[in-house]
C-alpha cells in the first residue's frame, strides 16, 4: 500500500458510468484545486470497482499534467454491480476508512450519484460532478461531455450532408439517447436536420415518408436524426424506403460520440465545477451535486436530482422543424 502524507486531509476522486470528454479536465481541476487548498488527492481507478478493490494512486500536480485536452478518463471507468450490494459498499467504506478518506468527489451521471448517496448515508462526505454526454441530469444546464459530443456529431453531419447533396440522398443518422432526445434535438438544430425522431415525442412515419416522396422539402439532401431510444436506425430506414420509395442510407454514430478532445466549453465547465466541488466539501457539504445554472455554479441536493429528470426543450424541438422547412 502506498504511504500517505501525514497531517493532510484527503479527498478521494473517481470517475464512473459512461466516459465523457472533459472528465480529465475535471480530474485536473479537482486535483490541482485540492492541492492548492492543502489537501492530498487519492484517485481510485475504475469507479466504484476501484473502491472495492482498493485500487488507487496518489494524484500530484504532475499526475494531471498534459491531460486537459484528452478525451476519456485517466482514472478509467467501470460499471460495478457489486457496488450496488450491501457487501460491496461495506468493502468500499472499509477501504476509504483504511486510507483515512472521509471526503469523496465522484464524476459521472445519475447512477454514479446514487452510489455517492449510499456512501453519504454510511458516513462519507460525497459530492458529485455531472459528466455524461446525455445531458439528462436535472439541476444543471450542462453536463461535462455534452458540448463535445454535440460538436463531434455536427462535424459528422456536415460530412454526411456533403455526400448526401452530391448524390441526392436521404440519410438516417442514429445518435445516442436511449431514454432522452436531448442530444438528438440539439444536434438536429445545430446541423439543420430535416427530421428529429426522439422517444419523448410521437411521430408519424407515414406522414414523414409522404413529405419525402412528394417534394423532399426541395432539397437534394434529407437528414433524419434518430435518438437510439426510438428504435434501430436500420429499421426506420427500411420503413421510410418502403413508404417513400426512396433509397435511404444509414449511419449509426455509436461510440465515436464519446471520444475526442473536449471543447473549450467542456474544459471551462470542468474547471468551474471541479473548483465548486472542492469548495463544497471544504464547507462540510455532502449528498449533493455541483451544477451550472444560468451563469452560476450551484449546489443541488441529490434528492432533487433523483426526483426530476431533465426534459427536452420543446421550443427548440419545434424551432428545428420551422427552420428546416
Ligand atoms: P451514464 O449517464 O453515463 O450512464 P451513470 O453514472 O448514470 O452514467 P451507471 O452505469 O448508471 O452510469 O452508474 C455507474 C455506477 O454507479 C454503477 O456501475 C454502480 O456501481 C453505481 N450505481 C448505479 N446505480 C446505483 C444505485 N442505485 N445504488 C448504488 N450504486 C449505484
Amino acid at each position: 500500500m502506498i504511504s500517505l502524507a501525514e497531517n493532510k486531509e484527503r479527498i478521494a476522486l473517481l470517475t464512473s458510468g459512461g466516459d465523457a470528454s472533459g472528465m480529465n479536465a475535471a480530474i485536473r481541476a479537482v486535483t490541482r484545486y485540492s492541492i492548492y487548498n492543502n489537501y492530498e488527492v487519492i484517485g481510485f481507478y475504475e469507479g466504484y470497482k476501484g473502491l472495492i478493490n482498493n485500487n488507487f494512486d496518489i494524484l500530484n500536480l504532475n499526475s494531471v499534467s498534459g491531460i486537459i485536452d484528452r478525451g476519456g478518463t485517466i482514472l478509467y471507468s467501470a460499471r460495478s454491480e457489486e457496488f450496488k450490494t450491501e457487501d460491496g459498499q461495506k468493502k468500499a467504506i472499509e477501504n476509504l476508512k483504511k486510507n483515512n478518506v472521509e471526503k469523496l468527489i465522484v464524476i459521472g451521471g445519475d447512477g454514479t450519484f446514487r452510489g455517492a448517496h449510499d456512501l453519504h448515508k454510511k458516513g462519507i462526505k460525497a459530492i458529485g460532478i455531472p459528466a455524461t454526454i446525455d445531458n439528462d441530469i436535472a439541476g444543471t444546464d450542462y453536463s461535462i461531455g455534452f458540448d463535445t459530443a454535440l460538436n463531434v456529431i455536427i462535424d459528422i453531419m456536415s460530412k454526411i450532408r456533403d455526400t448526401a447533396s452530391s448524390h441526392d440522398r436521404l440519410f438516417v443518422i442514429e445518435v445516442m439517447g436511449r431514454q432522452s432526445g436531448v442530444i438528438a434535438v440539439n444536434a438536429g438544430v445545430a446541423s439543420a436536420a430535416d427530421y428529429i425522431l426522439i422517444p419523448e415525442v410521437d411521430f408519424d412515419l407515414v406522414k414523414i415518408a409522404n413529405e419525402i416522396r412528394n417534394h423532399r422539402k426541395g432539397k437534394r439532401h434529407t437528414l433524419v436524426i434518430v435518438a437510439e431510444g426510438v428504435g434501430k436506425a436500420n429499421d426506420i430506414a427500411s420503413s421510410i424506403k418502403l413508404l417513400a420509395g426512396h433509397e435511404v442510407r444509414v449511419s449509426v454514430l455509436g461510440h465515436i460520440q464519446r471520444g475526442g478532445s473536449p471543447s473549450a466549453m467542456d474544459r471551462i465547465l470542468a474547471a468551474r465545477l471541479g473548483q465548486k466541488a472542492v469548495d463544497a466539501l471544504m464547507d462540510g457539504k455532502s449528498d449533493a451535486m455541483v451544477g451550472y445554472q444560468g451563469k452560476e455554479i450551484k449546489i443541488i441536493d441529490f434528492e432533487y436530482i433523483f426526483k426530476y429528470k431533465r426534459k427536452i426543450d420543446k421550443n427548440l424541438y419545434d424551432l428545428a422543424f420551422i427552420l428546416s422547412l
